[in-house]
C-alpha cells in the first residue's frame, strides 16, 4: 500500500483523532482511492470484525465525521464497541451521504427551508447561509391519480390532471431548483422516489473533490428519505431509512440523524423458493415472522445461503416493506449480485470497480454466512417453505394463504370488529345489489328480476350502464363495447374486487414478477378470459423502464387488453391516489354497507387507505392482482376453483395461466439492459417533459410566497428570536381532544387522501374560492398549513371512543370530539381552535403502536397547530414519537398494565403533566387526573423523549427552531 498518499480531509484543516486508520485502495484499474479503514479501527477495537456489515457501514460514517463536536471519538468507541445484547442507551450521531425526498414531504420541507430563508433576511443575516449541505434528490411521484384508466392514452390523460391539479405545487419545485446549489428535482412521470434511487440515484460509494495531488476519499452511500419505504435502498447495501419531514430538514443542514443503538436481528434464509412463488409471497411471510418477532427500532440484517441466491429486485422489495415489519432497515450487504444488479442498471464501469475494491478493502464483500457475524438474536426461514399468499384485509402482516383467502373473508365478514371482523350479518355475504345509472334501485334480494341478467363475478366483460359524461367510464365503455355485446345493469357483493392495481415501488422494482403479470395476463387473453370493466384496473409502475421491458417482451398488450394499460409513472394506488369509483358504485356501496375489496400489489392496506368505500384490502403479487381481477371477487377460491369461463365455455384455473419460472427467466433478458437505464434516465435533465418544461417559477434567492391555496409560509419560526423560550414546565389544566384505541395510524391522524367537502378543510377550500373538484388531497397540499391544519384527525375512518357508543355498540367515525366542558360535539378542528383561544392546552390519549404507519411530519406538525402539548400513549411507532419531540409536542407512555380506559378516563376530565425540573431522557413523569366531582388520581408514565439531542429540540420549542438558531449564530 502507498501510505505516503495524502488523503483529502473530511473535516477541513481539523486534525483527525483517529488519522491513523486513513488508508487506500486501489480499483481493478489501479485507480487509487483513499478510505477510513475499519479493518485498521480493528486494530484498536477487535470487536468490530464481527459487528454487523450494516453498523459497520454506520461506524465508519461515525469514524469519518469525528470531528470532536458533533461525533466525538467517544461515540467512534461507543460503536464499535457494540455488543449484540447490551441495553441500548448510546446514541449514535448518523451524518448521511445524501437525502431523498418525495413530493408529498418534501414541499412542506422545502417550505420551510424557504420561511428559514425569510428568517435570515428578516434577521440580516445572508439567505444563503440556509443551503441543503448534503445533496438532496426530490422525485415527483405521489401527486398522479387514476382519473383514467384501461384505455391508451390514460397515462397522457392523467399527467395533464395531474400538472392542471399541481401547478402551483411545481412552480414551487421550480423555485427550489433555482434558489439552492444541491438541490434537484425528478419530475413527474419518471418513476416512483425508490424505484428511480434503486435504478438511478445511488451511486454506490461516493468520492469526495480532491485538491491536486491528494487521493479522494470515499465512502459509502447513505441517506434518509422523507418517506417510510427509503428502506429499499437496503436492498443493495445502502444503509437508510425514512425520517419524518422534520429530521430531513436537519440532516439536509448537515445534522446528524440522532438514533439509539439498535440491535440487529440477524435472519437466515436457507434453501430455495418453490416453483410458483413470488419474491412478493416471500416478503408477507417475512413480514408476519418479523411482526411477531416484534423488531420495532431494530435494524435487521439479512444473511446465509438463501441470502446469497437472491436476486437484487427480491431484496429490494424485502428491505422495502422494513416499516411494515416494523424494523428500521432490512438490510442485505454487498456481494457480486449488487454489482450484476449495478452493471444490468446501467452503471458505470468505474462507480462497479470503486464498489467493489472498497467494500473489498473494508472486508465488507459479500453476504455473511452463519457464525461469521454476532447478531442480538437470530430469525430463520427455509425458502422452500414460503407459499402463495395475500395479505389483509387490513394489515400487512396478517397473510392468508391463497387457498384461504376465500374462507378467511367468509368468516371476518360476520366477526364483531375485536375479532378483527366487519361486523356484518352473516345472511347478507352472499347478496347481490343492483347497480344502475341514475336510477340505484333497492337490493336485488327478493326484489324483481332485472329485465337484462345481472353480471355476476366470474361472468364475462360486460359494460355498466353509468354516466357518460365521467370519461373513465365513457372510455371503459369504448373499449368494452368493441368487445363485448352492451347491458344494462350489473350488481355488486360482498367481496366483489373493485380496485386491481399493479402498483408500488415494492413490486414494480421487480422485473421477475411483473413479467410473471405480463405473462399471466397473455395466457388468460389466450385462454379468452376477460376482466369486467367496473373494475378499476390500472397499471402503475414506478420507472419507465417497466414499460420498455414489458414491451419489448411482447407482454405489454396482454396487460391492456385486461385493462391495466399503463396509467401512470407513480405511487397511485399505493398511496391512496386510485381515485373515485364511480357515484353509482359508491351509492350502492354505502347504501348497504358492503365490505368490497381492492387487490393491489402494495405494501399497505389500513382502512380508508386504498378507497374511502372500500374496507378489504388485499397485497398481493402483480401475477395475483390481475388474477384477481379477472375472477372479480375474493370470495372464489383460486386454488380449486377456476378464475372464470375462457374460449367455448371451457373454466380456465390458475394452474392453467401461472407461468413457470422458467418462462419468466427467458424473458429477464428485457429487464437488465444497462444502456437502456442510462438512455432513460438521461432524460431527466435533457427532456424533463413539456408541461414540466412550460412551468415557470418564482426566481430569487427568497421566496415570496404568491397567494396560493397550496403553498403559504408555515407559521413555525413566528416570533422567533436566537434565545428559546422556557419550555419543559410541564402541563396545567389541560383537556382531552380524543381518547384513541390501538393502531392510530399517521394516515388517521393526517389522511394523504381526498378532502371531503363538508370537512373544515373543505370548508375553508370553498371559502377561498377552491371547487370541489380542485380540492385535490391532502398530500398535495401539503405545503399550506390552513389545510393541514384542519385535515389533522379528519380522517374518515379515525373513531374518537370519547364520543359515546351508539345503540348497537357502533362507534362514530370521523374527526369530531366533544368540547369540555360544555360536552358539546364538534370537529376536533374546530374544538383545538376554541381552545386555543381561551388558552387551554389539550392532549390526546392514544393506545398502542400510536403512529404506526408512513412516516408523516404533517402528523406531528399538525398536532403542534391545534395546540396539543402531549400525547399520552400505550406505545409509539418510532419516526412519528420522534416527529412530535421535533415538533415540542411531548410524547409519554403509560407504565404497565395501564392505559386510558383503565384508568376509567371519559375526556371530561382536567389533567396536569408533571415533569422533573430537570429533563433527561426517558424520565419518569406524572399525569395527574382531576374528576369531574374534585376527585384527583397520580398516574406513572415515562417521558418519551429518548436521547440528549431531543431534549435540547424540546428546550428549543422542536428541531427546525434549534436548527435555525445554530445556523444563524454561525
Ligand atoms: S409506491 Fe407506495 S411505498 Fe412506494 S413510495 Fe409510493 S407510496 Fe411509498
Amino acid at each position: 500500500m502507498a501510505k505516503t498518499q495524502k488523503i483529502a480531509a473530511p473535516v477541513a484543516g481539523a486534525p483527525h483523532a483517529f488519522e491513523q486508520t486513513c488508508k487506500v485502495f486501489w480499483t481493478r484499474s489501479k485507480k487509487v482511492g483513499g478510505f477510513f479503514s475499519l479493518p485498521e479501527l480493528t486494530k484498536s477495537f477487535p470487536n468490530v470484525k464481527r459487528l454487523p456489515v450494516s453498523l459497520r457501514i454506520v461506524l465508519e460514517s461515525v469514524l469519518r465525521n469525528c470531528d470532536g463536536k458533533k461525533v466525538t471519538p467517544e461515540h467512534v468507541a461507543q460503536l464499535a464497541g457494540w455488543k449484540p445484547t447490551a441495553a441500548r442507551v448510546d446514541e449514535i450521531p448518523f451524518v448521511v451521504a445524501r437525502v431523498v425526498l418525495q413530493d408529498f414531504t418534501g414541499v412542506p420541507l422545502l417550505a420551510d427551508l424557504a420561511a428559514m430563508r425569510n428568517v435570515a433576511a428578516e434577521q440580516g443575516k445572508n439567505p444563503k447561509s440556509i443551503e441543503p449541505l448534503v445533496p438532496v434528490d426530490l422525485v415527483v411521484d405521489h401527486s398522479v391519480m387514476i382519473d383514467y384508466f384501461g384505455e391508451k392514452n390514460a397515462l397522457d390523460l392523467n399527467m395533464r390532471l395531474e400538472f392542471q391539479r399541481n401547478h402551483e405545487r411545481y412552480q414551487f419545485m421550480k423555485w427550489g431548483m433555482q434558489a439552492f446549489d444541491t438541490f434537484g428535482v425528478v419530475p413527474p412521470g419518471f418513476g416512483i422516489v425508490h424505484q428511480v434511487n434503486l435504478e438511478y440515484l445511488a451511486r454506490g460509494v461516493h468520492k469526495e473533490a480532491a485538491a491536486r495531488g491528494q487521493t479522494p476519499l470515499y465512502y459509502p452511500d447513505s441517506l434518509v428519505g422523507t418517506d417510510s419505504h427509503t428502506t429499499m435502498i437496503n436492498g443493495i447495501g445502502v444503509v437508510g431509512w425514512g425520517v419524518g419531514g422534520i429530521e430531513g430538514e436537519a440532516a439536509m443542514l448537515g445534522q446528524p440523524v440522532y438514533f439509539l443503538t439498535p440491535d440487529v436481528v440477524g435472519f437466515e434464509f436457507t434453501g430455495r423458493l418453490r416453483e410458483g412463488v413470488t419474491a412478493t409471497d416471500l416478503v408477507l411471510t417475512v413480514t408476519e415472522i418479523l411482526r411477531r418477532e416484534k423488531v420495532v427500532g431494530s435494524f435487521v440484517e439479512f444473511f446465509g445461503e438463501g441470502t446469497a441466491s437472491l436476486a437484487v429486485p427480491d431484496r429490494a422489495t424485502l428491505a422495502n416493506m422494513a416499516p411494515e415489519y416494523g424494523a428500521t432497515m432490512g438490510f442485505f450487504p454487498i456481494d457480486g449480485k449488487t454489482l450484476e444488479y449495478f452493471e444490468g442498471t446501467g452503471r458505470s464501469t468505474d462507480e462497479m470497480e470503486a464498489l467493489e475494491a472498497y467494500f473489498t478493502a473494508q472486508e465488507m464483500f459479500g453476504v455473511p454466512l452463519a457464525g461469521q457475524i454476532d447478531y442480538t438474536r437470530v430469525v430463520s426461514l427455509d425458502l422452500g417453505t414460503v407459499a402463495p399468499s395475500l395479505s389483509g384485509p387490513r394489515r400487512p402482516q396478517d397473510r392468508i394463504e391463497l387457498g384461504k383467502v376465500k374462507t378467511q373473508f367468509a368468516s371476518l365478514f360476520s366477526k364483531s370488529p375485536a375479532e378483527n371482523g366487519f361486523n356484518q350479518p352473516a345472511g347478507h355475504l352472499l347478496t347481490r345489489h343492483l347497480v344502475r345509472a341514475k336510477d340505484v334501485r333497492e337490493d336485488v334480494a327478493g326484489a324483481p328480476v332485472p329485465k337484462t341478467p345481472s353480471v355476476q363475478p366470474g361472468a364475462p366483460r360486460q359494460v355498466v350502464e353509468m354516466d357518460a359524461n365521467r370519461p373513465t367510464l365513457a372510455a371503459a365503455q369504448a373499449t368494452a363495447s368493441s368487445e363485448q355485446p352492451p347491458v344494462e345493469d350489473m350488481t355488486i357483493g360482498n367481496g366483489d374486487v373493485l380496485i386491481a392495481a399493479i402498483t408500488s415501488c415494492t413490486n414494480t422494482s421487480n422485473p421477475s414478477v411483473m413479467i410473471a403479470a405480463g405473462l399471466l395476463a397473455k395466457k388468460a387473453v389466450e385462454a379468452g378470459l376477460v376482466v369486467h370493466p367496473h373494475i378499476k384496473t390500472s397499471l402503475a409502475p414506478g420507472s419507465r423502464m417497466v414499460t420498455e421491458y414489458l414491451q419489448k417482451a411482447g407482454l405489454l398488450p396482454y396487460l391492456e387488453k385486461l385493462g391495466f394499460s399503463l396509467a401512470a409513472y407513480g405511487c397511485t394506488t399505493c398511496i391512496g391516489n386510485a381515485g373515485d369509483l364511480t357515484p353509482e358504485i359508491n351509492d350502492v356501496i354505502n347504501k348497504n354497507d358492503l365490505v368490497c375489496a381492492a387487490v393491489l400489489s402494495g405494501n399497505r392496506n389500513f382502512e380508508a387507505r386504498i378507497h374511502p368505500n372500500l374496507k378489504a384490502n388485499f397485497l398481493a403479487s402483480p401475477p395475483l392482482v390481475v388474477a384477481y381481477a379477472i375472477t372479480g371477487t375474493v370470495l372464489r377460491d383460486l386454488m380449486t376453483e377456476p378464475l372464470g369461463k375462457g374460449k367455448g365455455g371451457r373454466d380456465i384455473y390458475l394452474g392453467d395461466v401461472w407461468p413457470s419460472s422458467s418462462e419468466v427467466y427467458a424473458l429477464m433478458k428485457y429487464a437488465m439492459n444497462g444502456k437502456a437505464y442510462r438512455q432513460n434516465y438521461e432524460k431527466v435533465a435533457s427532456t424533463p417533459g413539456k408541461l414540466w418544461e412550460k412551468i415557470q417559477g418564482v426566481t430569487g434567492q427568497v421566496y415570496n410566497w404568491p397567494k396560493s391555496t397550496y403553498i403559504a409560509r408555515p407559521p413555525f419560526f413566528e416570533g422567533f428570536t436566537m434565545t428559546p423560550g422556557s419550555a419543559g414546565t410541564g402541563v396545567r389544566q389541560a383537556r382531552a381532544m380524543a381518547l384513541f384505541g390501538d393502531s392510530i395510524t399517521t394516515d388517521h391522524i393526517s389522511p394523504a387522501g381526498s378532502i371531503k367537502e363538508a370537512s373544515p378543510a373543505g370548508a375553508w377550500l370553498k371559502e377561498h374560492g377552491v371547487s370541489k373538484a380542485d380540492f385535490n388531497s391532502y398530500g398535495s397540499r401539503r405545503g399550506h398549513h390552513e389545510v393541514m391544519m384542519r385535515g389533522t384527525f379528519a380522517n374518515v375512518r379515525i373513531k374518537n371512543l370519547m364520543i359515546p357508543p351508539g345503540p348497537d355498540g357502533s362507534r362514530e367515525e370521523g374527526g369530531v370530539t366533544l368540547f369540555q366542558p360544555s360536552g358539546e360535539k364538534m370537529f376536533i378542528y374546530d374544538a383545538a381552535m376554541k381552545y386555543v383561544a381561551q388558552g387551554t392546552p389539550t392532549v390526546i390519549f392514544g393506545g398502542e403502536e400510536y403512529g404506526t404507519g408512513s412516516s408523516r411530519d404533517w402528523a406531528a406538525k399538525g398536532t403542534q397547530l391545534l395546540g396539543v402539548k402531549a400525547v399520552i400513549v400505550r406505545s409509539f411507532e418510532r419516526i412519528h414519537r420522534s416527529n412530535l419531540v421535533g415538533m415540542g409536542v411531548l410524547p409519554l407512555q403509560f407504565k404497565g398494565t395501564d392505559s386510558w380506559q383503565s384508568l376509567g378516563i371519559r375526556g371530561d376530565e382536567l389533567f396536569d403533566i408533571e415533569l422533573q425540573s430537570e429533563i433527561r431522557p426517558q424520565q419518569d413523569a406524572t399525569l395527574v387526573i382531576t374528576r369531574g366531582d374534585g376527585q384527583q388520581q397520580r398516574v406513572p408514565l415515562i417521558l418519551r423523549i429518548d436521547t440528549a439531542i431531543e431534549v435540547d429540540y424540546y428546550k428549543h420549542g422542536g428541531i427546525l427552531p434549534f436548527v435555525l438558531r445554530q445556523l444563524l449564530a454561525a
